[in-house]
């Protein structure tokens, strides 16, 4: 993507109706990471103009979610602290003759969209509203019907160089012109993001090919307040693997339940970033790194396949390449103070961080032994060396234990481990032992619990 010379501005404009999960996330990241490349600026803007929807728990757990991926917006506005400016515009459409009363209720443009249907035409609002005189209007008013408000298409095909897609045109003349204000006098989200965007002087809008249509309509509702529209790149959408859109629904797939499920911030961030784009998914180490991963021209226009199992492996990937700096705080938030020597015995076996807590009570005990032969075992216990043990202690050891015994292979590491951990698997050994001490290790191995 070329970005404009000066400090591009891009928002990530959620509507706090539900917790974001991995595809909003996408979403916030794509233009979180370009605004931070590019040394521009990050808008938070809350979509919250549906007042029975919008809560404030779910805005405050929006900014937190995004906190979680290491994202701070650099602005942060809501739409319910800007209906002075939406009003404003809307006077202005009137007067321009772009917006419109309509007084059908849902009922009606049902019928009228059946009868379309019947009749083989296609369902597109008639403008029969535009048509009303003022004393009809008055009329209907009268009645006790409230006016809502559609904005007037011009019937003429829009055209903009999508930053994800490429040229892409839609023809107005086969929408249905949208409403802007409902009967209530409240916003719906189209024009308000107009405003914002001309407001906040947001320079690139990322989002989701959902909105591809909203975008030829938005485009004409700029111009129609003499404003230039924005660029604009509309990406692939994240589906479950059966193929269905992610929605607010699917609980588990919440940022917050991701979090809660212990997975990582920078696994989250880097699936939902890579996944369906031309970079191959892998851990990336910091957001920094991921932005500069970040092409919007390579985005893949086929939806992009989320597998949870896919997170999972990521996850336990990028825990594998993590350095003791990056975790010690949260090591010790877990009760772990095996420094670094720890993490690096144990960093291989864990696919979560709170799994190391599992591998630091091996360490620290009680561990019962599991003693097959208790003969092989206490031989082993004679030949272990004098602490303090080290990195090559293991090897000197069961060289010494093969050597007596004549066991090898898993003959002879197996009991060892059975004994000394309680388990027939885990880390290397090499670098358990010297955690674990000469100490433990004996009364291990003479299969008393320790
Ligand atoms: N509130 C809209 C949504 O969540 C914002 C879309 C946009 O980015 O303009 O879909």
């Amino acid at each position: 993507m070329s970005i404009s010379p000066r400090a591009p501005v891009l928002r990530f404009a959620p509507s706090p109706t539900g917790l974001i999960h991995i595809g909003n996330a996408r979403t916030a990241l794509l233009n979180a990471l370009i605004a931070r490349r590019e040394g521009g600026t990050f808008v938070l803007r809350l979509d919250d103009t549906d007042r029975e929807r919008s809560r404030e728990e779910y805005a405050n757990a929006i900014v937190e979610d995004l906190a979680w991926l290491g994202i701070a917006p650099d602005v942060r506005v809501r739409q319910s602290d800007r209906i002075g400016l939406y009003d404003d515009a809307a006077s202005r459409l009137r007067e321009a003759g772009r917006l419109y009363a309509c007084y059908e209720t849902a009922d009606e443009l049902e019928r009228k969209r059946k009868r379309q249907l019947a009749r083989g035409l296609p369902p597109i609002y008639d403008r029969a509203a535009l048509a009303l005189t003022p004393d009809e209007r008055a009329a209907l008013e009268a009645e006790g019907r409230r006016p809502h408000w559609r904005f007037r298409l011009e019937p003429r095909e829009v055209v903009w160089h999508d930053l994800v897609r490429g040229e892409v045109r839609v023809d107005c003349a086969s929408l249905s012109d949208p409403v802007l204000v409902r009967e209530d006098g409240t916003y719906l989200y189209t024009l308000p993001s107009v405003v914002d965007d001309v407001d906040l002087h947001v320079t690139h809008v990322v989002r989701g090919e959902d909105h591809v249509t909203n975008t030829a309509v938005q485009i004409e509702i700029f111009e129609a307040l003499g404003a230039r529209p924005p660029a604009f790149g509309h990406h692939n959408l994240l589906t479950d693997s059966s193929g269905e859109g992610l929605s607010k629904r699917m609980g588990h797939l919440s940022l917050r339940s991701l979090r809660e499920a212990g997975l990582e911030p920078m696994a989250v961030a880097a699936l939902a970033v890579l996944v369906g784009s031309s970079e191959s998914v892998r851990p990336v180490e910091s957001l920094d790194a991921l932005g500069a991963l970040v092409d919007l021209a390579r985005i893949s226009r086929a939806p992009a396949r989320f597998d949870e199992a896919e997170l999972e492996a990521l996850n336990a990937r990028l825990l594998h390449e993590t350095p003791f700096e990056a975790v010690a705080d949260r090591l010790g938030a877990l009760g772990i103070d095996g420094g670094a020597a720890f993490w690096e015995a144990v960093r291989k076996n864990v696919s979560r961080l709170a799994e190391a807590r599992d591998w630091w009570g091996v360490v620290e005990g009680p561990v019962a032994p599991a003693i097959e032969d208790a003969d092989f075992c206490a031989r082993a216990a004679a030949l272990l060396p004098d602490a303090p043990f080290d990195a090559g202690t293991w090897a000197a050891w069961t060289g010494a234990v093969k050597a007596q015994t004549g066991a090898k292979g898993k003959a002879l590491f197996m009991p060892l481990r059975l004994a000394l951990t309680g388990r027939d698997h885990g880390p290397e050994l090499a670098g358990l032992l010297p955690l674990i001490g000469r100490e433990k290790a004996l009364a291990r191995l003479a299969g008393r619990t320790a």
